[in-house]
């Protein structure tokens, strides 16, 4: 393997442009639909615009970027030989360690002759006479697929904001998720990092190492739990290896497809007491014993919206006990958006970063940025002068990477045009008037709330199923029935109504709220991984209730 990630020189089979299954991404999802489907004995191509495989692990190279699941855990479940061959040194695997894992899953398998790298999909065209897709790249190709599955990332289309003046800056413009291999050395420079998501407080704590003085511009206070980090105990790893098979059985089986390992993620079940039951005292002895996780060791705290903002009031306090300079403690601590509306934030010396004296929060709520000039960035509050500025703004999430291909199924209908008034589609998987086109981790399936390699497995062995069903019974297409669509949208809607995720006050991008414009849906099914597994299974077994086959 080269550097970063870089194949070696592959030989890739370009000849034939038939074939039974155009997968489009080169992520964990790729790389297993690609491998899946080819054990079946079927034909398989893939694309990816990428130069290399791994997805969001080969784009997002930043400082600091790292799993905030257990490797043990975030890890492909297929094959015993790799699970039992691979040596994780990390409990939470850094970029570098996952890309080069899925480098050597894409060897070992001999996944690379299959797979058109830095070739991106612009369109897919059913072909009703023919029931087959054409697929079209911006390299010029045009392949024809019986299937085509859409393994283009929940988070893997960057958000450029518009900031006025971007353009006009004269020092070193970076983006987190899209960071160069060889970046500029930003040792003792002014750095700017806007956004204060996972990408924005990983980085952090690696800028404040090393720049003269870093400016963190944070618009929403980051909710950010301290996580464990630090090498795999040999006997650790030892035990999963003889355990394996148990520690994937109980991850499907868990709400977040974490299974052994969720009390390192603060993941347990929290504790019986009711936060607006207890004495201020009693709320406070908890949080000299329980640290940070205080806040949500509660059982009303995810449920109701008082107990909510009494255990955000325990969050508080972890940050001022933590952040030496109380003006700096009040900047960094989250206002009234309730605890579980954004997705979780996992830290490493985050909040000690701002004990740094190289290292200052600027509190976009006091005043926002007005534009970025030629030398820094402008706020309401002043002018802050940069010789780069990190873009941590994350992605547009779900169905970007889906409405940016033109995908037209059946009497010509439009995706994008589809999903403008609202996102539906089956179990996630497969979108009514679209036959034989299916996507991994779509919206509507547990996707991005459960550790997605999970999700992606379960979603890759459902569809080889499904096509083993049709190809035994002579079936040449299938689809979701438009009713069993409709139904499942309202069941992903009404189990998300009941929670944080849609509180008032909550904006996160997994409602939408992140990209002007975007239909404000939440996309996910928050019902559990282990609750929607079942619910697959039930339809296999009911015959594929709801799929229409032809
Ligand atoms: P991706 O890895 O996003 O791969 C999709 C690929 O499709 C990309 O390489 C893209 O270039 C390609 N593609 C898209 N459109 C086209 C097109 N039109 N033509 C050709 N190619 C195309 N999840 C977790 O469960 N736990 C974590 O700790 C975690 N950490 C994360 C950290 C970061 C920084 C980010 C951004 C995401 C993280 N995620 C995490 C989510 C992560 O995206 C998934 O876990 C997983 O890697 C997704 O794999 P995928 O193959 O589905 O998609
Ligand atoms: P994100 O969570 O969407 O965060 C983007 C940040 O940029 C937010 O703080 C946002 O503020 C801010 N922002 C956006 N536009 C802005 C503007 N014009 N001015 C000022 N601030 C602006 O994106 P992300 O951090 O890249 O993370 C996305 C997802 O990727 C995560 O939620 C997670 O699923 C995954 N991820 C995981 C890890 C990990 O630890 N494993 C690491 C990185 C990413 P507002 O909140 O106010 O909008």
């Amino acid at each position: 393997m080269g550097t970063m990630g870089e194949p070696d020189a592959v030989e890739v089979s370009i000849g034939d442009d038939s074939v039974d299954v155009v997968v489009v991404g080169a992520g964990f999802a790729g790389l297993y639909a690609l491998h899946h489907l080819r054990e079946k004995g079927l034909t398989v191509r893939v694309f990816e615009a990428g130069r290399g495989v791994g997805g969001t692990w080969f784009w997002n190279r930043y400082p600091g970027a790292r799993c905030d699941v257990p490797s043990i855990e975030y890890s492909y479940s297929f094959s015993d030989e790799l699970q039992q061959e691979w040596e994780w040194s990390d409990i939470m695997p850094a970029q570098e360690e996952i890309e080069r894992y899925l480098n050597h899953v894409a060897d070992r398998f001999d996944l690379r002759r299959d797979i058109m790298l830095e070739t991106r999909v612009m369109s897919a065209t059913y072909d009703e006479g023919q029931h087959r897709w054409l697929i079209d790249t911006d390299q010029g190709q045009r392949v024809s697929a019986t299937f085509c599955v859409m393994a283009t990332g929940c988070l893997s289309v960057p958000i450029t904001p518009n900031i006025a003046g971007r353009d006009s800056f004269e020092g070193i413009s970076l983006a987190t998720n899209t960071w160069p291999d060889e970046a500029p050395d930003l040792a003792g420079k002014r750095i700017g990092v806007i956004g204060t998501g996972s990408s924005g407080v990983q980085i952090t704590p690696e800028l404040a190492s090393i720049a003269g003085h870093l400016y963190v511009f944070q618009r929403s206070a980051a909710v950010a739990w301290p996580a464990p980090r630090g090498p795999i105990e040999p006997e650790v790893a030892a035990k999963a290896k003889a355990e394996y098979a148990e520690i994937r059985r109980l991850a499907r089986a868990s709400y977040g497809g974490v299974g052994r390992f969720q009390g390192l993620l603060g993941l347990s079940a929290p504790s019986p007491e009711r936060i607006l039951e207890a004495s201020l005292e009693e709320r406070m002895a908890k949080v000299d014993e329980k640290g940070w996780s205080a806040a949500r060791d509660w059982i009303d705290v995810s449920s109701d919206l008082e107990a909510n903002a009494a255990g955000m009031e325990l969050y508080r306090e972890m940050i001022r006990r933590t952040v030496h300079d109380p003006d700096v403690a009040e900047a960094l601590s989250p206002g009234d958006i309730p605890i579980g509306c954004k997705r979780p934030v996992f830290c490493v010396d985050y909040f000690e970063s701002f004990n740094l004296p190289n290292v200052s929060v600027v509190d976009l709520r006091k005043g926002a940025i007005e534009r970025v000039t030629a030398t820094g960035i402008q706020t309401e509050q002043g002018h802050v002068a940069l010789d780069a500025i990190v873009y941590a703004t994350g992605f547009d999430a779900m169905t970007g990477a889906l409405n940016r291909i033109d995908i037209s199924g059946r009497d010509g209908r439009r995706l994008r045009d589809v999903w403008a008034d609202g996102v539906g589609a089956l179990l996630g998987i497969q979108i009514a008037g679209f036959p034989n086109l299916f996507t991994i981790t779509g919206p509507g399936s547990p996707s991005v709330l459960a550790n997605m390699v999970v999700g992606t497995e379960h979603h890759v062995e459902w569809i080889g199923a499904c096509i083993d069903h049709m190809r035994s019974a002579g079936y040449t297409s299938v689809e979701p029935e438009e009713m069993a669509q409709e139904e499942w949208v309202t069941q992903v809607n009404g189990i998300a109504a009941n929670t944080m995720f849609t509180a008032p006050n909550c904006n996160s991008w997994y409602l939408g709220d992140n990209v002007p414009g975007k239909p404000r849906v939440f996309l996910p099914y928050a019902g559990g991984l282990n609750r929607y597994i079942e619910h697959c299974d039930a339809v296999v077994a009911a015959g594929y209730a709801g799929f229409d086959f032809s």
